[in-house]
């Protein structure tokens, strides 16, 4: 471990750096340890941990709780990038290795949740960026903030990439007993050539649906987010086909697919990684996304429809605890992946 604050004007830093996170004071850190080279911690005691959604009537929540800023797991279509610019940190490589750590969330938490003015409203996690990305499994802020939400029998919803959830499993049981816990996983696709390129710092998708299996094996329902679905690398016929068919093997309770959308801070990110694996692709994604962030209606539409098809023929639905699957995991491998279709998710949340 290495302290990185000792400048020629430690307390003049420490102050600019507080002003800019928000918070008390920021310690920053580095881990020598192989899965944190490279990786900056900017630990922060934060004012406040409860946040409000900004326009809120058009997301199914209104309150979010957020114990890291930056995201280790570095999709690089990941929309919460443009919110490292806010912090005078860029929103490529810092967004994946600067990494803002709420070190006093749990207890911040707890307190908001006993106030007399809070109405005990759903909080939603993993919804900027991954609560369960790898600095958790150092940090340890999931366990004491779902404890804090099932002391006061809070509904809460997490989504995630991470598998590091499981080690929260009892936690998460006991949270279910006395209140509402919804569980989503996010896997847009298991291409597993394009996961390595696009989702680098993510466990594979395989893994994640293992999550998903886990979860519901004990009585834990969990959907699957099936974001993003990524136009022209994972969207053929035979790729969606693949997917849904893996998540309902999983044992999912639901698959909602949302199809990439490019903002700016993620747009420049997205498109230079293009040119650099996909070049043949530039033009089309140009044109596909001549309009701004969003994937034409029309295209969104027939992904909808495609996926919800699937999620039929797969009997994609609750299933109960101990129960036997109606869709058993396929025992070839998985069809071979088309090449990208000649033709050509607003909340890329995960
Ligand atoms: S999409 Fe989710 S998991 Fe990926 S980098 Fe962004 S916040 Fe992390």
């Amino acid at each position: 471990m290495r302290w990185d604050n000792l400048t020629a004007d430690p307390a003049g830093d420490r102050a600019r750096d507080a002003a800019l996170f928000g918070a008390d004071a920021v310690t920053t850190r580095t881990f020598d340890s192989p899965e944190f080279r490279g990786i900056t911690f900017h630990e922060i005691r934060a004012r406040s941990i409860v946040n409000r959604v900004p326009g809120a009537s058009r997301m199914p929540f209104e309150w979010t709780v957020n114990p890291y800023r930056g995201c280790t797991h570095a999709c690089v279509y990941c929309f919460a990038r443009k919110t490292h610019s806010y912090l005078d940190l860029d929103t490529g490589l810092d967004f994946d290795s600067q990494i803002v750590v709420k070190v006093n969330a749990p207890e911040l938490l707890r307190r908001q949740l006993g106030s007399r003015r809070w109405q005990g409203e759903h909080i939603a996690m993993g919804t900027n960026v991954d609560c369960y990305q790898r600095a958790e499994g150092r940090y340890r802020l999931m366990p004491g903030i779902i404890a804090a939400l099932r002391d006061h029998a809070n509904p809460f919803s997490i989504l995630t990439k991470g598998t590091l959830i499981l080690r929260d499993l009892d936690l998460l049981k006991q949270a279910s007993e006395v209140t509402d816990v919804g569980i989503s996983v996010s896997v847009g696709f298991t291409d597993s050539q394009l996961w390595r390129t696009v989702e680098p710092g993510t466990p594979a998708p395989e893994r994640r649906l293992d999550v998903v299996r886990t979860l519901t094996d004990h009585g834990i329902g969990c959907g699957v987010l099936m974001a993003p679905v990524i136009p022209f690398l994972g969207d053929s016929p035979a790729q969606l086909r693949a997917t849904v068919r893996a998540i309902a093997a999983s044992g999912a309770t639901s698959v909602t697919p949302l199809v990439l959308h490019l903002r700016p801070g993620a747009r420049e990110w997205f498109m230079a990684w293009l040119e650099h694996y996909h070049p043949y692709l530039v033009r089309r994604y140009e044109r596909l996304y001549a309009e701004g962030a969003y994937a034409p209606k029309w295209y969104q539409r027939r992904i909808t429809r495609q996926v919800h098809e699937l999620a039929q023929e797969y009997g994609i639905g609750p299933t109960r605890a101990g129960m036997p699957r109606r869709i058993a995991a396929p025992s070839e491998p998985a069809e071979p992946v088309a090449p990208a279709t000649p033709e050509p998710t607003q909340l890329t949340l995960l």
